[in-house]
């Protein structure tokens, strides 16, 4: 699946949030760290391609990349 932009819910199942996906070992602030609590970040792990999901659905899984141009 591929959008232009980060939708506000889930295209699948219609849940929200729709999480971002951090990729890397981030350094989080407080912020961060409780967007990951609730649901609005998801670590992707430290593989980074070309082809990576921008945005994933905490609720159904489904992975969103955004589209390139
Ligand atoms: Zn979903």
């Amino acid at each position: 699946m591929e959008l232009a932009r980060k939708p506000i819910c889930c295209p699948k199942c219609g849940s929200r949030p729709v999480a971002r996906i951090v990729y890397g070992l981030p350094h989080f602030s407080e912020k961060e760290a409780r967007e990951v609590d609730t649901g609005k970040i998801v670590l992707g792990g430290c593989i980074i391609t070309d082809d990576d999901p921008q945005w994933a659905c905490v609720s159904c899984g489904q992975q969103i990349f955004k589209t390139k141009k």
